[in-house]
């Protein structure tokens, strides 16, 4: 819930306004996970809060940990449905990649959750969710500020999150909120296939970090393996990126091109990349391909992005090769999928009480 929200459930039970902070610390701050703890709130009004909400995470339907240092949760929801979050330790901070969405509608070719359907957005509780439970599971609220291990997060799970604007924007509003969980716009990233009309507001109400899902330099092979680009292609794609509230040198757009081999990674495949970015205040990550079982296409081989880093960097795009993380147990870029579309029935049923 956002502020907005707790002040109407507390002035509904006739608690002062101020509990609202008191509230807000204990969730963000403190990462209170029951009523009863928050003991500066008045038994009455905790029994109130406790009869008529939940404070429950998100549950871990398992757990993942990469050799590299990577871990990966699959999170069971009350409905039974489920997401993956990663989380992506670096020697200087540690990213959280968390979903918007159960499965995704996009079916990029290259992409293990596109062979998902969609099933349903993310609510902002369930958003949040991945971002709390991260923090439990790596120990973080007890920490100070300049020790945490959690200190960015991308949203680049499963999912598009630009088809899922209004719950993902109250969930980042949250996250960023400074006298809460104060992870600044600057440390959150949205990655988008090209929801164009999307892009602007994104940019407008959140002001985070934008990373854009290029991977082709023509429209012909775009269509083919980002199929949103039918309907919203390049020329446009690239007029919003220009156009995004807040782009300077300083805060460049990251654009993420997978290595695919003998499809969109020769030597005229980057000058044409570079060419089509000039103007663009840009980073570019070139993903190695992650694969995935039954999937159409093979990473580039070495010497091919050698190649082709070679011609960014010469252009002026730094240290542009990202090291795959966590491939190991399927947490890699493209590789998260919760198998949604099998049938409930196919689960164990829960227990029941005698
Ligand atoms: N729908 C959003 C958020 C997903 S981000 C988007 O498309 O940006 C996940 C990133 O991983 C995207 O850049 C996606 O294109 C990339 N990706 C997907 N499958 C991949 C794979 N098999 N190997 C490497 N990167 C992949």
């Amino acid at each position: 819930m956002d502020r907005d929200s707790l002040h109407a459930i507390l002035a509904g039970l006739d608690a002062p306004a101020f509990r609202v902070g008191q509230l807000w610390r204990w969730l963000y701050v403190r990462g209170a996970t029951s009523f009863d703890q928050m003991t500066d709130l008045g038994k009455p009004l905790r029994a109130a809060l406790a009869d008529r909400f939940a404070l429950d995470r998100p549950a871990v339907a398992r757990q993942q940990n990469s050799v590299d240092g990577t871990r990966k949760w699959l999170l069971r929801f009350t409905d039974g449905q489920a997401a993956e979050s990663v989380f992506i330790p670096e020697e200087d901070r540690g990213t959280l990649c968390i979903s918007s969405q159960v499965g995704c509608t996009l079916t990029c070719r290259f992409c293990h959750t596109g062979t998902q359907r969609l099933v349903r957005n993310l609510d902002p509780a369930e958003t949040v969710g991945q971002v709390l439970l991260a923090r439990d599971a790596l120990d973080d609220w007890q920490r100070s500020d300049d020790r945490r291990q959690l200190t960015n997060i991308v949203l680049m799970g499963m999912g598009e999150p630009l088809y899922n604007f209004d719950n993902v924007s109250q969930a980042v509003r949250i996250l960023m909120d400074g006298d809460g969980i104060a992870i600044s716009r600057r440390r959150i990233t949205l990655s988008t296939a090209g929801v164009v009309p999307m892009i602007r507001r994104c940019g407008a109400e959140l002001g985070v970090n934008l990373a854009i899902s290029l991977h082709a330099v023509t429209d012909d092979l775009r269509d083919r393996i980002v199929p949103i680009n039918r309907k919203y292609p390049i020329a446009e794609l690239l007029d919003a990126c220009r156009d995004y509230p807040g782009v300077n040198n300083a805060r460049r757009i990251t654009f993420e091109y997978v290595m695919l081999r003998d499809v969109n990674d020769t030597p005229a495949d980057a000058r044409e990349l570079v060419r089509l970015l000039q103007g663009i205040p840009a980073k570019l990550n070139l993903i190695p391909f992650n694969a995935w079982p039954g999937a159409p296409f093979e990473c580039s081989t070495d010497a091919a992005i050698d190649r082709f880093a070679d011609i960014v960097m010469r252009a002026g795009y730094a240290s542009p090769i990202r090291t795959p993380r966590g491939r190991d147990i399927l947490a890699a870029c493209g590789q998260l999928k919760s198998d949604s579309q099998r049938p409930r029935a196919a689960r164990p049923a829960p227990a029941t009480a005698a």
